[in-house]
């Protein structure tokens, strides 16, 4: 610590914390599938990109091994991999990869000014946001421990791997009962475990969770615990847990996958820009727009949809023509 730094008594970063400034045309946020994309059209386009990594240089990607449904790669990739080709596409094209992480936004302004790691400010006549979404997690010490190993997000993306085998799907919501017939048609048998006694999700998803007969739903139980020797072999669970009847209950499963919600990382733009009830950034539906002129958003960041690597990009890609498009109309 500098014990000759004056003490800063404010609670928030002010300009007196900033160490620099610097004006760029194109500000993309966020270094997934839909971030390196939009690089890549804005480079190509000579909007001359800075683009920001975020901690998690690569996006959600990086979190796993193979990838076998990104078009181009017959052989299949691991994320890892995929996300360093795109990263070197970016660059080949003049993009301007840093590394730090966005802290504070200011999009009250024509310019657009951007905080990176509370030290410097990017003022932006366009900006990108590409901070994807992060699944959420029950917080067990055994998600970690079998993270790659059977414990997984997204069916769409891993349920491949559990062919003819068992799997659990957490959540009652319209994710987890999407999920859990999507893996009954890949899988032996699904167990949807259910913390209350009552689905959250739509009436119609709910009809097909229930008439789907490999699917076992586990009302009112609550996982507790994974085991295995070199992967997930199985679950421990509470069931009715907190009353006469709690009990606890073991089941033999091979892949365990979260669909519990997901959080958009859109904290820091909520002030200026209109989200959904999730904090989704709402875009002009068929665009990237944003309510404010010049501002961006693609990939999962503002789809609670899809959630796809393909269409992270689809979107990168239409976030940089639209910032084109903008630049051109106000800025020439
Ligand atoms: P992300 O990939 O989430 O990237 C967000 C980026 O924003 C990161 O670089 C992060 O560091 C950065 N960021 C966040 N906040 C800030 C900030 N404040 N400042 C600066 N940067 C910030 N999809 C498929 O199509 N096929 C698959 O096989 C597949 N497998 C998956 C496996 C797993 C385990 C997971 C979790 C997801 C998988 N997905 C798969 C989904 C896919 O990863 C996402 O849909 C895709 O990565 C979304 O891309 P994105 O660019 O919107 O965001
Ligand atoms: P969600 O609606 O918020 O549901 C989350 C589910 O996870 C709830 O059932 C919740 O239980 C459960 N849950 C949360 N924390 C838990 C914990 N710690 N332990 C056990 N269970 C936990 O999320 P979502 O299903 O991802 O849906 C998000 C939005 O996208 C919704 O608006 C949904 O309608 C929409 N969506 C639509 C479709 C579609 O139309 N095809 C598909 C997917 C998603 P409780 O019910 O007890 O709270």
């Amino acid at each position: 610590m500098d014990i000759f730094k004056p003490l800063d008594l404010k609670d928030d970063n002010t300009v007196s914390d900033i160490e620099s400034t610097e004006r760029v045309r194109c500000l993309i946020i966020g270094s997934g599938p839909a971030g390196y994309t939009a690089a890549i059209y804005a480079a190509r386009a000579n909007l001359k990109p800075v683009l920001y990594t975020g901690l998690q240089m690569g996006g959600q990607l990086t979190t796993t091994t193979e990838v076998d449904n990104f078009p181009g790669y017959p052989d299949g990739v691991t994320g890892p991999v995929m996300m360093e080709d795109l990263k070197k596409q970016a660059e080949r094209f003049g993009t301007d990869v840093r590394f730090g992480i966005a802290t504070k936004a200011d999009l009250s302004g024509k310019v657009h000014r951007i905080t990176i790691d509370d030290a410097r400010v990017i003022e932006a006549d366009a900006v990108i946001i590409a901070t994807g979404a992060t699944a959420k997690y029950l917080g067990l010490e055994a998600e970690t421990r079998y993270s790659g190993m059977g414990v997984s997000a997204c069916a769409t993306c891993d349920g491949f791997f559990y062919r003819g085998k068992d799997v659990a799907v957490v959540g009652g919501g319209d994710t987890a009962a999407e999920e859990a017939t999507y893996l009954a048609g890949l899988c032996r048998k699904v167990y949807l475990i259910v913390r209350r006694n009552v689905l959250r999700a739509s009436k119609v998803m709910q009809e097909r969770v229930i008439k789907t007969p490999n699917i076992e739903v586990l009302w009112e139980h609550q996982a507790i615990d994974l085991f295995g020797e070199n992967g997930v072999e199985g679950a421990v669970l509470v069931r009715k847990k907190g009353t006469p009847e709690e009990a606890i209950v073991k089941i033999s499963i091979d892949g365990f996958f979260l669909a519990i919600g997901h959080t958009p990382n859109s904290e820091i733009f909520r002030e200026f820009l209109e989200t959904n009830e999730s904090g989704y950034i709402k875009t002009t539906p068929g665009t990237t727009l944003t309510n404010v002129a010049g501002v961006f958003a693609a990939g999962d960041v503002q789809d609670p949809v899809y959630r796809q690597a393909v269409t992270a990009a689809g979107t990168g890609c239409m976030a940089a023509i639209d910032a084109e498009r903008y630049l051109i109309q106000t800025h020439s």
